[in-house]
């Protein structure tokens, strides 16, 4: 038996940022009200653990209180909603990630151009609301599959961004399929590099092992489609949220290799605790 951990996986240099961000003003701001809306990062348990220091995340503006901290999540949000809870006199920790930043300004630059838009990503994934709600809402179109193309009309000019987490393979489909809607189409790439290079690596180790096991949150974009580009490679791939998901009955025999690989929001501990798990519990025979 063979545990591999892929070569780069676990936290990305957004998700680090946001969380050093969040720690610190949680130290330095110990007297007051610290709020957030939404996940800072895409993980539970990391959440559970801020939330344990004294984060409280917010259903809604109504319930952050004036006087207070509020911390901006790494996915982004509306501006226009941003300014509100800034006029309750509240100090304001911007943790969104510079990825996503140029993603929302480059929606608003093709919104001011008068391109239609067109953001490749889920529409329901908060990094996708926020860009969004910098673009012009009644001149863009959210497209997650090449199946869904037929949903966009023709267009004099089209400009495209696309979530950051995205697929590349997804990508470059639905951008050939918009060649039948207009004369005119500007690509901006705006998938980060991380994850370009992640999927990368991870589809590489797929290929390789038995058995191939995601680690991180199930509600994480970027998790998901690592796991979704490993199953193409290697049908034995499970995505699991923590070591205790794992089930005997995926390891066939003592010569099984397992690759191991996480999204950008999940923590070194939960990956060890996963190649762990398997090494002592799973093979606890083989030296
Ligand atoms: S995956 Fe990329 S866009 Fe998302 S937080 Fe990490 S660096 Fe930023």
């Amino acid at each position: 038996m063979k545990a591999i951990v892929a070569k780069t996986c676990g936290y990305c240099f957004g998700v680090k940022r946001a969380l050093d961000l969040t720690e610190k003003t949680l130290k330095k701001y110990k007297n007051k009200k610290i709020f957030s809306i939404g996940q800072i990062i895409h993980n539970k348990g990391v959440i559970k653990t801020l939330c344990d220091k004294g984060l409280i995340i917010a259903e809604g503006e109504d319930n952050i209180e004036p006087g207070s901290i509020f911390i901006v999540r790494s996915h982004g949000m509306s501006p226009d909603l941003l300014k509100r809870i800034e006029s309750k006199g509240v100090i304001i920790i911007d943790t969104v990630c510079p990825f996503v930043k140029r993603a929302q300004s480059k929606a608003k630059m093709l919104s001011r151009k008068g391109y239609h838009l067109v953001i490749i990503g889920n529409q329901k994934h908060p990094e996708v609301i926020s860009v969004i709600e910098h673009a012009d809402k009644n001149n863009l179109t959210v497209i997650e599959k090449p199946e869904e193309l037929a949903k966009i009309k023709k267009h004099k000019k089209i400009g495209v961004i696309m979530q950051t987490t995205q697929m590349k393979s997804n990508a470059k489909s639905i951008v050939a399929g918009l060649l039948d809607k207009a004369k005119e189409i500007l690509i901006e790439n705006t998938i980060c590099e991380v994850t370009e290079d992640r999927q990368h690596i991870t589809g590489e180790l797929a290929k390789k092992v038995d058995v191939m096991l995601i680690v991180g949150g199930k509600n994480s974009a970027n998790t998901s489609h690592l796991a979704k580009i490993a199953k193409e490679l290697n049908t034995r791939t499970y995505h699991i949220e923590n070591y205790t998901e794992i089930k005997p009955e995926w390891f066939d025999d003592k010569n099984t290799t397992v690759g191991i690989s996480g999204g950008a929001s999940t923590p070194d501990s939960d990956i060890n605790a996963v190649k762990h798990y398997i090494e002592d519990f799973i093979f606890p025979d083989i030296e």
